[in-house]
């Protein structure tokens, strides 16, 4: 998507309790707000001297599908853009299958309000019963415009409403972002275009507010940067990657994540795929 080069990417199973870990360039990257280092229009984890961008779309896939678990190899140092959403990730893990791990699952419960700001943009984190509620509402100028949703997140949810959601960009922004490095592998087949009147692409929009669907897929994608499943609400209006992050920061720095074991210690944690081969 930014990059603009090819890149392989592959799933593997691997331990309890060791949470979703990016394998690049020799590296190993945790995936956890902590190890962000970039959030512009994207998400980039940083560490032991390698990078990796464009986590949150498969970061999104894993845990709307429950996998707290799993090695992401990559050779390259972006997430494939694919069809700018989630889609072919959730195929991909739902493909090679989710098995339960003999250790009781994690979640982080909110237990007091957080909320960041930045401008007219603000995203908040309080408590819920139960799940994870999102509420993300989006405001740009015409033909985007103001757009909001609010859905309880489930996999069926995610499987429905968020994960054929693309990126979405303005024409009018491109030049500036490919002077900035940016949006270099950005083009009509992974990214939804709009123009002064409208999407620009040959097939259209897939729902007629795709865009605030796929904000909330990036958020979705970012929150899963806890560490562990959020029991709570979020919600949002005008955010972005950048106050994603912060929020979680502020969260976690704030003690209003507290851990917990998910149903009283009914669940089990979950991989992708098969155990490793002895
Ligand atoms: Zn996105």
């Amino acid at each position: 998507m930014h990059g603009g080069r090819c890149v392989n990417l592959t799933l593997a199973p691997c331990g309890a309790d060791v949470g979703i870990i990016f394998s690049v360039a020799g590296a190993e990257i945790e995936a956890h707000w902590s190890c962000v280092d970039a959030s512009k229009l994207r998400t980039r984890l940083a560490g032991d001297g390698a990078s990796v961008s464009t986590v949150e779309h498969l970061m999104a896939a894993l845990a709307a599908l429950g996998v707290d678990n799993a090695l992401v190899a990559l050779d390259g140092d972006e997430v494939p853009a694919l069809d700018g959403s989630a889609r072919d990730f959730v195929s991909a893990i739902e493909e090679a299958g989710v098995v339960a791990l003999p250790a009781p699952r994690r979640a982080l419960r909110v237990i007091k309000s957080v909320r960041v700001s930045d401008g007219a943009g603000w995203a908040e984190l309080s408590s819920a019963d139960a799940g994870l509620h999102l509420d993300v509402e989006i405001a740009f100028p015409a033909p985007v415009g103001r757009q909001r949703l609010a859905l309880d997140l489930t996999t069926e949810t995610f499987r429905r409403e968020l994960a054929g959601a693309r990126s979405f960009g303005f024409l009018r922004d491109a030049e500036r972002l490919w002077r900035e490095g940016l949006a270099l592998g950005a083009n009509l087949d992974n990214t939804l275009v709009f123009d002064e009147r409208a999407a620009i692409n040959p097939h259209g929009l897939r729902f007629a507010d795709e865009c605030v669907r796929h904000k909330m897929l990036d958020v979705v994608g970012d929150l899963a940067l806890a560490g562990a499943p959020i029991i709570g609400a979020f919600r949002s209006y005008r955010g972005g990657h950048g106050l994603n992050i912060a929020l979680l920061e502020a969260a976690a720095r704030s003690g209003a994540l507290a851990p917990e074991f998910d149903g009283a210690g009914k669940g089990s944690a979950t991989g992708v795929g098969r155990s490793p081969s002895p």
